[in-house]
C-alpha cells in the first residue's frame, strides 16, 4: 500500500513533497512508476561528473542528516580518506534503515511508497564516496520493507541501473539488503556495524568514526534513509534551489511525524523551520479539540516541549536554542487528558528493555528509574523518591558509554523542568495513583 498517500494534504504548513511526492501514485513502488515520475534521471547526471563534484554539490546545498543528529552529510562523505583508483582499497555506505526511535515513522513509510528512491539515492552516493557496496540495514520487524526495497534492488539490477558498469560508465555496484533482529540499539551506527558484521550489536567506542573505520574496519559512511532520498533531487535541481526552502543553517525539505492526539495523524512534508502550530493546522488541529500539553520534536529521546513551545521554527538550530532537539521530527503530540508522570514511565519501560547492558549506568540505572517510576503512579511514592529519581537520571546522562542513556534519562529530567508538580501531587496524594489496585477504576 502507497502508506502516508493521505498525509501531504490541508492547509497550514508550507507543504513541500519533494521526498513524498510519489507516494500517492498508483503502484508507487514499481520501476514503472518511478521513472513515469521522474526516477532515475538524477543517476546519468551524476555519473556524468566526477565523484567529487557530487559531494563538492551536496555540500554546497547543505543537507544535514535526518537520522537525527544534523550532521552535514557533504562533510561526512568527505571524511572519507583520499580514494586512489590505482590502488582501490575496501569502502563502504551502509543505510541506516533501522527506524527505531519511538514516534518516528517516516523512513519505513518511504521505503514501502518510494524504494527506488532510496535505490537511486543509493547508488549516488555510493559513486560519490567511490565505493562498491552498499548495505542497507532494515529494522527486524519490518520485513514487508525488507521484501519491497529486495524487489526494488532486483528491478534495477535487471533494468542496468545496478551491477557492472551502471549506464555504461564504468562504475560497479551491489547493494544488500539485510534485516536486523529488532534491537532499539542497533541503530546506533556502531551497534549496526557490529550486527552486520554478524556480532551482537553493541556501540564500539567512537573516535574511530565510521569514516575512518566502519564495516569491517574499513571508512564506511552510514546515512539515514531519509538523508540518502535527498541526493536525487539535491543533483537533479542543484543547491541554490534545495536552499530555497527550510532555513540557513537547516535548508531543505523535511518529513515530520505526526501522531499522537492529532486529528490526522500522518507524515507531512514541509520546509525546515515550519512550527508544530503550522504541522497542526494541516492535520486537522487536536483531536477532539482538546489543548495541546506537551510533545517531542523529535521522539522521546528529545527534551519535551509544552504548548509555549508551538510556535518554535523546528530546525536544527532553533530547537537546540529553545532547549531540546530536533532529533528525528517525531512530534508525539499529547492532550491535556495525559499524566506526564504516566508517559514518563511508559519511556523509561522501553528504554529498560532496550538498553544493551554494555555499561552499568545505563543497564542498571534504567531499571532502577522503572522502579522509581512504578512507585509513583501506583501511589506509592516518596518526597524522597523525587530526589532519587532526578539523581539517578543525571548521573546517566554524560556518564554512558552510548547516547541511549542520554535518550533515557531525558524524559525524567526534561519532564521535571516542566512539569516537576505532577510528580509532587501524586506522592503527596493530591492526585491519585493512575495504575494498581488503588487507582480510580480499578477493579
Ligand atoms: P553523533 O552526533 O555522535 O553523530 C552523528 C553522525 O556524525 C554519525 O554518523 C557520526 O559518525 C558522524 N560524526 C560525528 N562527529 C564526527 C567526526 N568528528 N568525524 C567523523 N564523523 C563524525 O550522533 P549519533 O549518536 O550517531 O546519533 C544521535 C541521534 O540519533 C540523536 O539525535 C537521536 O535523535 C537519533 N536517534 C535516531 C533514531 C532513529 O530511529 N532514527 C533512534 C534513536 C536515536
Ligand atoms: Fe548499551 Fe545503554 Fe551503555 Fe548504550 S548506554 S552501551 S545502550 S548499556
Amino acid at each position: 500500500t502507497a502508506v502516508g498517500a493521505t498525509a501531504v494534504d490541508g492547509a497550514g504548513a508550507p507543504l513541500t513533497p519533494v521526498l513524498t511526492r510519489r507516494w500517492a501514485a498508483p503502484e508507487s513502488w514499481t520501476l514503472a512508476s518511478y521513472r513515469e515520475l521522474g526516477g532515475y534521471r538524477a543517476l546519468p547526471k551524476a555519473l556524468g561528473v566526477e565523484p567529487a563534484r557530487v559531494t563538492e554539490l551536496v555540500k554546497a546545498s547543505g543537507l544535514r542528516g535526518r537520522g537525527g543528529a544534523g550532521f552535514p552529510t557533504g562533510m561526512k562523505w568527505s571524511f572519507l580518506p583520499p580514494f586512489d583508483p590505482a590502488a582501490p582499497t575496501p569502502r563502504y555506505l551502509v543505510i541506516n534503515a533501522d527506524e527505531g526511535e519511538p514516534g518516528t515513522c517516516k523512513d519505513i513509510p518511504m521505503m514501502m511508497a518510494d524504494p527506488h528512491s532510496l535505490i537511486e539515492g543509493a547508488i549516488i552516493t555510493s559513486y560519490a564516496i567511490n565505493a562498491p557496496f552498499c548495505a542497507i540495514y532494515v529494522r527486524g520487524e519490518a520485513l514487508h520493507c525488507l521484501r519491497r526495497l529486495a524487489g526494488a534492488v532486483r528491478e534495477a539490477t535487471a533494468a542496468g541501473y545496478l551491477g557492472r558498469d551502471i549506464l555504461g560508465s564504468g562504475y560497479d555496484l551491489e547493494i544488500v539488503v539485510h534485516a536486523g533482529a529488532g534491537a532499539y540499539i542497533c541503530g546506533e551506527e556502531t551497534a549496526l556495524l557490529d550486527s552486520l558484521e554478524g556480532r551482537r550489536g553493541q556501540p564500539r567506542l567512537k573516535p574511530p568514526f565510521p569514516a575512518v573505520a566502519g564495516l569491517y574496519a574499513s571508512p564506511t559512511v552510514v546515512n539515514n534513509v531519509e538523508t540518502i532520498c535527498s541526493v536525487p533531487p539535491i543533483v537533479l535541481h542543484g543547491a541554490d534551489w534545495y536552499r530555497s526552502m527550510g532555513t540557513e543553517k537547516s535548508p531543505g525539505s523535511k518529513i515530520y511525524s505526526l501522531s499522537g492526539h492529532v486529528t490526522r495523524p500522518g507524515q507531512y512534508e514541509a520546509p525546515m523551520g515550519t512550527t508544530l502550530r503550522q504541522l497542526l493546522d494541516s492535520a486537522g488541529g487536536m483531536r477532539d479539540g482538546i489543548p495541546l500539553k506537551f510533545f517531542t520534536p523529535g521522539g522521546s529521546s528529545t527534551p519535551i516541549f509544552t504548548a509555549e513551545h508551538l510556535d518554535v521554527p523546528l530546525s536544527f538550530d532553533d530547537v537546540a536554542a529553545a532547549g531540546s532537539m530536533l532529533g528525528t521530527t517525531a512530534l508525539m503530540c499529547f492532550n491535556e487528558t495525559v499524566s506526564v508522570p504516566w508517559a514518563v514511565w511508559k519511556w523509561l519501560e522501553f528504554y529498560k528493555h532496550e538498553s544493551c547492558g554494555k555499561c552499568t549506568p545505563c543497564r542498571e540505572g534504567t531499571g532502577w528509574l522503572v522502579q522509581i517510576l512504578h512507585r509513583i503512579v501506583t501511589g506509592d511514592g516518596t518526597a524522597e523518591d523525587l530526589d532519587t529519581l532526578t539523581s539517578a537520571a543525571a548521573n546517566i546522562a554524560g556518564r554512558s558509554f552510548c547516547a541511549l542513556g542520554d535518550a533515557a534519562a531525558t524524559p525524567v529530567l526534561s519532564s521535571f523542568k516542566w512539569f516537576r508538580q505532577e510528580y509532587e501531587d501524586l506522592v503527596t496524594g493530591v492526585t491519585p495513583p493512575l495504575v494498581g489496585d488503588r487507582a480510580l477504576g480499578a477493579g
